[in-house]
């Protein structure tokens, strides 16, 4: 840290992102990516850019992909806003719907972003502890008079909260914004995206990078009621107007128009979780139970971080996070069906000789 950086920034902790080696060739499962490429109509779209286009900026209105990701959530472009990656929304909720004496509430466990973000533009921010069994209590995020934000499903806990659970803490907190970060939605649970219309203060986030295999094109969506979009843009157009790149915008389209595809492809990621979650049972590890593409597991008498290290030394690259309760397990993506086998041939390696 330099002496010229602002005083105020100067206890900031930046978020550590998962490993992304450049060197060795890993069985890459640390960062929830999918194993699976982009749809063929994606990659076709790519192929086919005009390149040349690029020397004009990127609509500021995203008109097109607006209109083509309301039709697909069945609501209006109005209620739709997209940036680089859903970081960026993110962010920008923290800086619009918090701070000036408005807090924020997150779970002790969750997506460990919310914490730099509430960090970074000086929001009071409360944690509630997970239940016992790790999974969300909603009646903690009744009347909070501060941002809600949940993950839903959870990170890394893999758990989701249903609608309903959702509505409740909607129907207690009128006045103050709820986020809902959807990263994960498309791996089995319920979305809230159907209680938008019924609830002006509901903020849904979701991510183009996980379950539609684009973390690479950067592009995250929120849905919303009109009055809580047109603050997005606010500080959209406060910032950076073409947030969206014009190819990311075209990716965007294909993505939609592949449907199909994607619904493929998570149907195969769910598949080979259950079958992941039943060799690891067999293993002795316990699973907590995942609506995600990621499996959050421990083992008794199993060291956390060396699990991670000896999984490391064999080639495959998991997450560990060293933080209390959870310090002993590991987050596992769902790779292709091999390379959950290559991931159990080597955790049954590790235990053994532990
Ligand atoms: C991956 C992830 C995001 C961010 O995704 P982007 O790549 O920035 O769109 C947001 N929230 C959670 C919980 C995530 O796991």
């Amino acid at each position: 840290m330099s002496r010229f950086l602002n005083p105020r920034l100067s206890k900031l902790k930046a978020y550590t992102p998962g490993e992304q080696p450049q060197d060795k060739r890993y069985i890459k499962l640390n960062t929830n990516e999918s194993p699976y490429p982009p749809s063929p109509v994606v990659i076709d779209a790519v192929k086919r850019a005009r390149v040349e286009e690029l020397r004009l900026y990127s609509d500021p209105e995203g008109k097109v992909l607006k209109k083509k990701l309301a039709e697909l959530y069945g609501l209006g472009s109005e209620n739709v806003f997209i940036s680089n990656g859903s970081d960026d929304i993110l962010n920008f909720a923290f800086m619009a719907f918090a701070g000036e004496g408005i807090g924020a509430r997150f779970p002790d466990i969750t997506y460990s972003f919310y914490k730099v973000f509430a960090d970074l533009h000086g929001v009071l921010y409360e944690t509630v502890p997970l239940a016992e069994d790790f999974s969300i209590r909603p009646e903690d995020y009744y009347g909070t008079g501060a941002l809600t934000v949940i993950a839903n499903p959870n990170a890394p806990t893999g758990i989701a909260l249903t609608r309903e659970q959702i509505r409740e803490v909607l129907e207690s907190n009128p006045d103050r914004v709820v986020v809902i970060d959807e990263a994960y939605v498309d791996f089995g649970a319920e979305s809230s995206v159907p209680l938008i219309q019924e609830y002006p203060n509901l903020l849904v986030v979701m991510t183009y990078s996980k379950s539609r295999a684009l973390a690479g094109a950067r592009l995250g969506i929120a849905l919303a009621s009109p009055e809580l979009i047109a603050d997005l843009e606010l500080l959209k157009y406060s910032t950076n107007p073409y947030n969206v790149n014009q190819l990311t915008m075209d990716i965007g389209c294909a993505a939609v128009d592949s449907d199909g595809y994607f619904r493929d492809i998570c149907r195969k990621i769910i598949e080979t979780r259950e079958d992941t979650v039943r060799a690891l049972v067999e293993l002795g590890f316990r699973v907590l139970p995942s609506k995600t593409n990621f499996l959050f597991i421990t083992r008794e008498g199993l060291n956390g971080k060396d699990f991670y290290l000896a999984l490391k030394e064999r080639g495959i690259l998991v997450r560990h996070f060293a933080r209390p309760r959870i310090e002993n397990f590991v987050r596992v993506t769902v790779g292709t069906p091999e390379e959950m086998e290559a991931f159990l041939a080597a955790a049954k390696e590790i235990i053994q000789t532990a």
